[in-house]
């Protein structure tokens, strides 16, 4: 390993896909609302391109949370009920949206390992979580899976772009060069790392979300790539 990766003080952990489950429920309730939807005699990839060109534009006006994707489904089956020629099953509309929303409440499925490896890392860094999202969505999570008493602060912000890294090194008196950002999103958590001096390793989640993925940029020495969480260990 690079000399350099021994100056590291602080790291940073993304949150969804990279500490816990996420975004596997709403590829679930996607898949299901798209089997439904097609009930209707619709074609399939018609109504995945709706559902991109909705979610783009929701995205970009609301922002992300699990009460957007919700809304997404919701006008996108009243729009396709008027347009059905055969009723579409309204109860199991009402079963995959109950089903999805229950999901934020629950405790996060954290990935092996997870605790632990933080607990052991907590010991030779500071280390902070850094997720995009509904605040409230977002720090319940935190919250239930535990990982707030493994951490010096979370930070809970609307975007995860090169401003927001760049207002964080700057409001903690971070050097880039010795912090490191941990994540499964290209988009959200290596690239924008790098662009300022960070660290980055990147833990790739077998579905991540499409609107969080891109090519990595970068692929010096201040860059890497683990198999798993649990293989932090192995760096730190
Ligand atoms: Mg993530």
């Amino acid at each position: 390993m690079d000399h350099s990766w021994k100056q590291i003080k602080q790291i940073i952990f993304d949150a969804d896909d990279t500490l816990w489950e996420n975004n596997i429920y709403y590829v679930q309730a996607t898949t299901d609302f798209l089997n439904l939807i097609e009930t209707g005699g619709f074609n399939r990839s018609d109504i995945q391109k709706a559902f991109d060109d909705l979610e783009l534009e929701v995205v970009k006006e609301r922002g992300y949370g699990s009460h957007n994707f919700v809304y997404i489904l919701e006008e996108l089956f009243t729009r396709y009920k008027k347009e059905s020629t055969v009723p579409l099953d309204e109860e199991q509309f009402r079963f995959i949206t109950k089903r999805f929303k229950d999901h934020p409440t629950s405790i996060p499925q954290l990935f092996p390992g997870v605790i632990e490896t933080l607990r052991y890392l907590k010991t030779k860094y500071r280390l902070y979580v850094l997720t995009k999202g509904e605040y409230k969505e977002q720090q319940g999570k935190i919250l239930r899976a535990g990982v707030h008493e493994c951490v010096q602060e979370y930070f809970i912000l609307p975007e995860k772009n090169d401003a927001a890294y760049r207002k964080l090194i700057e409001e903690h008196n971070w050097q880039a060069h010795e912090t490191c950002m941990v994540g499964n999103s290209p988009k959200s958590d290596i690239n924008p790392a790098l662009r300022q001096g960070m660290f980055a390793i990147h833990i790739p989640y077998r579905d991540t979300w499409k609107l969080d993925d891109e090519p990595i940029e970068v692929r010096d020495g201040r860059f890497m790539e683990l198999e798993s969480f649990e293989a932090l260990r192995t760096v730190f």
